[in-house]
Formats: structure tokens, C-alpha cells, sequence
């Protein structure tokens, strides 16, 4: 890995030659969180990461992981200027719980004693799903995953004093180079979304590498290819032929989520639908949307209302037996190819490398 100064002209990073950039359709998420799963198993079992999911997916509204991220500041205020942030803490995070093993199985106690966390947790990972906002019968909720957004105008890299941290001249991809870090965490502070995190036993800061061994390889990042929703889309946001450049470039159906932090995300998500609310008399009341249109423009920006109305147009479309090419690329008929075109290898395939795993 080089570190980006070489890539710096008058002290401002360049921009990759290509982008690689995600497609989350959110009305295809059961939070089933095997991307979760799949990217632990994959990356973060080593010494130390215990706590970290690089990628997770947490119900909203809520507070999320880490705790309360939304307003931990960070990225950027009019342009270049730096906004404050805060440095979660591992507690923030949801630190991995030990639980009454020995009570249980070797403490003689028969079925008196049941498996519970030890220390009175009082927060963890996804602590809060599935609650979700609003009141019965008009509550509401919806699933969101997130992960590292490859920014264009990355927050991390701006704040490490060391430059260790890389945007690939090749595909955008942001990565920490652990050589270079010494472990200061102002990226951590930096990064608006709060996908950095510090492993105590190396002294360094670790976050997702969008699975670039993969990606080298042709093959999808684990999230995505395990994903069995199929509501990961991953491609170069200039392949005309991928589903990300006609969801994001073409059709403008996919949203950055808090563009406002100013940091430019290559991820993007297809807002959340919603049944419609339930009237008074039990009868569908359509005069209000379900989930208040002011509590998805914080998210995704003042653009989501008319984005929504497209997909409700698309879909009425499919209704009356018509074609609509935006219902087909997000049902995604051909899996994987209809998905990841420029990553559909098999992990089966994969070459081993140092640090990859199929
Ligand atoms: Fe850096 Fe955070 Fe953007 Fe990832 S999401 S590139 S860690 S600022």
C-alpha cells in the first residue's frame, strides 16, 4: 500500500481515477445481519477486534452503533473547515459480554441458574432493534446498514497527523495503513459516521477495506455476496452497465445518507416505503405517510420525498402488468451478475493470498 502524499497537489487529495460505490435498497432488508456475520467472520476475529463490526446493520430510529453516532460530530462544515467530534469509546460501541458459563455448566447448580450476560450490560451492539419510532398502531421502523463510505473527501484522511490513510488511485477504496499509524484515533473523532475503530492490543485503528483482496479477485465483498436479500448492490459508479451507475447517476433513485457531514459517501441507500397508517376506524388512512417525511430528510436529504414518489410510480407500474426497468434492477432477477457485474467470480475461486480467506 503507498500512503496518499504522493497523491496530494497543493495540499489536496486527488481524486481516484475510478469510484467503487454500494447500493443499499432498504426495502430489501430483513436485518437478518448476515453481512454482519459474513464481514466478522471474514475480518475481525483476530486479537483485539472482538468489539468491532465493520459493517452492521441497525434499526432506525434509534441510536445505533456506536451510540448516539448521529450527533458525535465530525466531517466537515462549509467545505474544508472541520467540525469537532467526538472519539466513541468502546462502550459506545457495545463491548463484547462475557456470560455465567461457569455458573451454568460447572457450578453444580442444575436448571436454578440461567445464562445471562455478566456485569449488567446496560448497551451493545443493535441494543435498541426493532423498536423502532411513532405510536400503535402507527409505529413504524426500518432497517439500515452501514459501513465505511469510501468518501470522496474523506474526514479520516484529513485528520491523521501520520498519513496513514490511503484513497486508492484505482477504485476510491479508503484504507488504513497499520504501519504508518500510531494509533493517535483522530480519525476516529473525524470520521462522521464513527466506522473507526481502535484495536487496545495493537495500538492502531482498523476499519473496513471494502474486501479489496476480493475485489482484486473479482469477487464482491462478503457483505454483499452473502447478503440474501440481494439488496447490496456494489460497482464503479462510471460502469454504465452496472446497477449502481443507473440507481445513483441514471435514475437518481439512491441517496447519500447525512450528506450534509460534507465527506462526499459512495454509499447509497433506496429509501425506506412504509404501509400506509392506520385511520381511526381501522381503515388505511392515506393522508399522512407512515413514517414522517421530515424524519427521512434528516436522513437522506430534502431529494427523498420525490424519490420516493418515483419508486411509488415504478411499482403501480409492475401493479398494472407494465415493465419498469428500475423495479427489475432492484428485484435483481440474475444474481450475481445482474448485482456486482465487474465482481461476480465465485469466493470458491478465490487465489489465496495472505490475509484472505474464501
Ligand atoms: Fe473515513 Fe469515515 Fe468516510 Fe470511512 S466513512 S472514508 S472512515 S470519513
Amino acid at each position: 500500500m503507498t500512503n496518499n502524499t504522493g497523491r496530494l497537489v497543493d495540499g489536496k487529495l486527488q481524486p481516484p481515477t475510478r469510484q467503487l460505490a454500494m447500493v443499499f435498497d432498504l426495502n430489501k432488508c430483513i436485518a437478518c445481519n448476515t453481512c454482519t456475520i459474513a464481514c466478522k467472520t471474514q475480518w475481525t476475529r483476530d486479537e483485539g477486534m472482538d468489539y468491532m463490526w465493520w459493517t452492521i446493520t441497525n434499526t432506525l430510529p434509534g441510536k445505533g452503533t456506536p451510540k448516539d453516532w448521529e450527533e458525535s460530530g465530525g466531517g466537515f462544515i462549509s467545505g474544508n473547515k472541520m467540525r469537532p467530534g467526538h472519539m466513541p469509546t468502546k462502550e459506545d460501541f457495545g463491548a463484547a459480554w462475557e456470560f455465567n458459563y461457569d455458573e451454568v455448566f460447572q457450578g453444580g447448580k442444575g436448571n436454578k441458574v440461567h445464562l445471562k450476560p455478566k456485569g449488567n450490560p446496560q448497551w451493545g451492539p443493535n441494543w435498541d432493534e426493532d423498536q423502532g419510532g411513532g405510536e400503535y398502531p402507527n409505529s413504524y421502523f426500518f432497517y439500515l446498514p452501514r459501513l465505511c463510505n469510501h468518501c470522496n473527501h474523506p474526514a479520516c484522511v484529513e485528520a491523521c497527523p501520520r498519513k496513514a490513510i490511503e484513497k486508492r488511485e484505482e477504485d476510491g477504496v479508503v484504507l488504513i495503513n497499520e504501519k504508518r499509524c500510531k494509533g493517535y484515533r483522530f480519525c476516529m473523532e473525524a470520521c462522521p459516521y464513527k466506522r473507526i475503530f481502535f484495536n487496545f492490543e495493537k495500538d492502531v485503528s482498523q476499519k473496513c477495506i471494502f474486501c479489496y483482496p476480493r475485489l482484486e479477485q473479482g469477487v464482491a465483498p462478503a457483505c454483499a455476496r452473502q447478503c440474501p436479500g440481494r439488496m447490496r448492490h456494489v460497482g464503479y459508479l462510471d460502469d454504465e452497465n452496472s446497477s449502481v451507475y443507473k440507481l445513483v447517476k441514471k435514475w437518481k433513485v439512491a441517496l447519500p445518507l447525512h450528506g450534509e457531514f460534507g465527506t462526499g459517501p459512495n454509499v447509497y441507500y433506496i429509501p425506506p416505503m412504509a404501509p400506509p397508517r392506520t385511520g381511526a376506524d381501522g381503515n388505511p388512512d392515506y393522508s399522512k405517510p407512515r413514517i414522517p417525511p421530515e424524519y427521512l430528510e434528516g436522513l437522506f436529504g430534502p431529494r427523498v420525498n420525490e424519490v420516493l414518489n418515483t419508486l411509488e410510480t415504478e411499482m403501480q407500474k409492475r401493479r398494472d402488468g407494465k415493465e419498469s426497468e428500475i423495479m427489475r434492477t432492484l428485484i435483481v432477477y440474475k444474481w450475481p451478475q445482474d448485482i456486482f457485474p465487474s465482481f461476480s467470480k465465485e469466493p470458491a475461486d478465490l487465489v489465496p493470498v495472505k490475509g484472505v480467506k474464501k
